[in-house]
């Protein structure tokens, strides 16, 4: 397997995209914060399908963690990481570092108001600010034709839609499934920080939005089912930030009936650990 190309400047990134966009291939970026599992390698293959070329950046953002989060202890694993991508067909991965990123007296920020008010927005100050940044850095240094977001986190999912609909940044967002494991935990990179104990409970969390959301199919009040969700997760040791039931697309607090797609997204710790996970109302339940 040749090893895949990595470059770490925008000058190295900028010169290889614009080589293959001269010859005419479509371009795709995959932002990640490394520590690569089969959740992000599921964005490459998407993008993959929809383009000649993938960049995948790896950059642990540290203007998007708080100052009590984990921006030291998350996992940097680049060499496995870069072996992943050359297996997975990444063409080039971007690692910067972050003088690159930020040099001195960067002093700019992108903030997208209103979407991220609330949810992991209200749990998480300025974060959403830090990714709508290093997002809209990434865009206008790779140049790509589309990006692929998880839909893991979906309310930043959401918030890039935004900015580049707002800053007319020409690029498609697409949107990719939530790749979770065979007992329904959504993969994380934070996953790892889990106990053996807290890795048995944290499946649990899919379960029972799983169940919000057949219970709002079958026409429970909104208020009603996110609450029982929520007594569910604190009784087996959940401490929740949120259990919400939103329009798919402004998040707000449902203002007519549940409909297909509508939102149940949630946010809670196990120990210190911090799981988000989210899945949509389906038609039938
Ligand atoms: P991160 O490295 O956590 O910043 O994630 C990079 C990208 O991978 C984001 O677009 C995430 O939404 C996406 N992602 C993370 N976990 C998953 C997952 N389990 N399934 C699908 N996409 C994911």
């Amino acid at each position: 397997m040749p090893a895949v190309t990595t470059v770490r400047t925008v000058a190295d990134l900028r010169s290889h995209v614009a080589k293959w966009r001269k010859e005419g291939e479509r371009v795709a970026l995959v932002p990640t914060m490394g520590a690569l599992h089969a959740g992000h390698l599921s964005l490459v293959t998407l993008a993959r399908g929809k383009a000649d070329r993938v960049v995948v950046s790896i950059f642990i953002n540290p203007i998007q963690f708080g100052p009590r989060e984990d921006f030291n202890t998350y996992p940097r694993q680049e060499a496995s990481d870069l072996d992943k991508l050359a297996k997975a067909g990444g063409d080039l991965v971007f690692v910067p570092d972050g003088a690159e990123m930020y040099p001195e007296g960067f002093s700019t920020r992108v903030k997208v108001f209103d979407l991220t008010d609330d949810l992991c927005g209200a749990a998480r100050p300025n974060h959403f600010e830090g990714v709508a940044t290093v997002v809209t850095k990434l865009l206008l240094q790779a140049g790509p034709d589309l990006a692929v977001f998880g839909e893991k986190d979906y309310q930043q999912l959401l918030v890039v839609r935004r900015l580049v609909r707002d800053l007319n940044i020409p690029v498609e967002i697409v949107g990719a499934p939530i790749v979770r494991e065979e007992d329904g935990l959504a993969l994380s990179s934070r996953n790892v920080y889990l106990s053996p104990a807290e890795r048995k409970t944290a499946p649990l969390l899919y379960r029972t939005i799983s169940e919000v959301a057949a219970n709002l199919a079958k026409g429970e009040g909104a208020d009603a089912a996110a609450l029982a969700g929520r007594f569910k997760l604190e009784a087996a040791g959940f401490r929740i930030d949120y259990v919400a039931v939103r329009d798919p697309e402004t998040l707000k607090p449902l203002s007519g009936p549940v409909k297909p797609g509508t939102r149940v997204l949630a946010a809670a710790y196990l120990g210190k650990t911090r799981l988000i996970d989210n899945v949509a109302v389906s038609a039938k339940a």
